[in-house]
């Protein structure tokens, strides 16, 4: 009976071996830029105050099996800035804020674990829903002294050799010199542009490497970006759409190759945090849609896929409560545009309206698409403050952001959360990780450390 037991657990030690030696095959690195550990519970705890409960409704990422929490200061700054986060994140290098892939002397190049990846022999994609030259992609192909380097670093994305890119587009596209553009250099490198996901289906097939971006109609609206998911229509290519042909095309490329890597940012987590807009929420939970793509492929190949999640740091000073033990993040839900769509609106109200521009007509509008005097109960003071703000914006003492400032100062006060500023914060940011070797995002470690993580799941030699 006793050798039996013995036999029986020396059996299930040597398959526990076998398991633990597995390694990650597909990675996935998903980046909430500006997503501090606040931004991930007002989201899940909006979705619970929808359904008129006080406590969270889980999403997908968050109830990971692995948590862990980062710090994210750089090498120069208690605060660090996205090129700096991002270096740390994708290299394991701290520098210096505004630095993309270099040391904190601007010289020294670093490489990041998509080049690991790629020297391994796996497929790689880099991807954002912002534009593919700001400053956390970059900092997985690019080295520049400073991020606003733009044209720069987008004329470095066609020597990295990455299989696919994916983000809204280029911001600097045209040749300081008069040579090709951008585009040209990236055709000329064997890369396809695809404009739209449609457009990606179309052209997926005969590519041999990719770059997708949104529709040019798009570009023009705002080349910095893809729409926030609160403005999004029709034909607007998401982090979703972009997760999923990034999945579809490393696979298609990895059958030569050995496994993919893929890194995907929700990048307007930060820019809504960085006006202090609560459109960061229906922003985090559209991250969280594109993780549930990856998700979808780990169901598939749970023993050969590592999904992590992290930030680079956190933006806004975000906390959850102004004083008063409540909350009240259902105000929030009436919100129909982000802070930019409400400017470009109310400049068109203000140009095609003229005399007809007033404070009832914009009264009616914030009711429509912001719930005030219905819905978010506005009080006196309030109302006296937008319609100081309208009355400012109309007579030229302000631009639109005038108004729309009061607008989400209001939301915010109604929702009783509360932003110390409009720039980062040293928080701590959270890590999430599920699949092959997913154990080690646990406990409190710095960012530089998860590439290394990653690496070492994926077996991939850290340079
Ligand atoms: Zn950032």
């Amino acid at each position: 009976m006793k050798k039996r037991f013995f036999s029986t657990m020396s059996i299930l030690l040597i398959a526990l071996a076998c398991f633990a030696e597995g390694k990650a095959k597909y990675v996935f690195y998903f980046i909430g830029d500006g997503m501090g550990v606040n931004q991930v519970n007002a989201a899940e705890t909006y979705l619970g105050a929808l359904e008129g409960r006080i406590g969270i409704k889980e999403l997908c990422f968050p109830s990971f099996p692995y948590v862990g929490l980062i710090n994210t200061q750089s090498a120069t700054n208690g605060v660090t800035d996205s090129a700096a986060g991002g270096t740390a994140l994708a290299s394991g290098n701290k520098t210096k804020n505004g630095a993309l892939g270099v040391l904190k002397d601007l010289e020294t190049p670093v490489t990041s674990i998509a080049h690991w990846a790629k020297d391994a022999g796996a497929a790689v994609g880099v991807t954002t829903s912002v534009s593919i030259d700001h400053a956390t992609p970059a900092a997985f192909y690019s080295h520049v002294a400073k991020r606003g380097m733009t044209y720069e670093i987008g004329a470095q994305l066609p020597t990295s050799g990455f299989d696919f890119f994916g983000g809204s587009d280029f911001v600097k596209p045209q040749n300081p010199d008069g040579g090709p553009d951008l585009y040209a250099q990236a055709q000329a490198a064997g890369y396809t542009i695809a404009r739209g996901y449609k457009d990606y289906q179309k052209k997926a097939k005969k590519a041999d490497k990719m770059i997708l971006f949104q529709p040019e109609e798009a570009s023009k609206v705002e080349v910095g970006s893809i729409p926030y998911a609160l403005d999004r229509t029709k034909n607007d290519l998401t982090l979703q759409d972009i997760t999923r042909a990034a999945i579809n095309f490393l696979m298609k490329k990895q059958s030569e190759k050995d496994g993919f890597f893929l890194m995907v940012e929700g990048g307007k987590i930060d820019w809504a945090c960085h006006a202090n807009d609560p459109a960061f929420i229906s922003e985090l939970i559209d991250m969280d849609n594109a993780v549930k793509v990856a998700y979808e492929f780990y169901q598939q190949h749970p023993d050969e896929t590592l999904i992590v999640i992290s930030a680079d740091h956190e933006t806004g000073g975000l906390v959850l409560g102004r004083g008063p033990y409540e909350l009240n993040l259902k105000a929030v839900s009436y919100q129909r545009m982000s802070m930019d769509k409400l400017n470009r609106e109310l400049n068109n109200m203000k140009k095609n309206l003229g005399e007809k521009f007033t404070w009832d007509e914009t009264k009616k509008f914030l009711t429509e698409n912001f719930g005030f005097w219905n819905g978010v109960e506005v009080n006196d003071d309030q109302a006296k403050r937008l319609e100081n703000s309208f009355n400012e914006f109309k007579e030229g003492k302000g631009d639109a952001g005038r108004l729309s400032g009061t607008v989400k100062r209001v939301i915010s006060e109604c929702a009783l959360i509360g932003w110390q500023s409009g720039g980062h914060s040293n928080g701590y940011v959270p890590a999430f990780a599920i699949g092959v070797g997913a154990e080690q995002f646990h406990g409190r470690f710095d960012n530089t450390e998860i590439p290394k993580k990653m690496a070492k799941a994926a077996g991939w030699e850290v340079k």
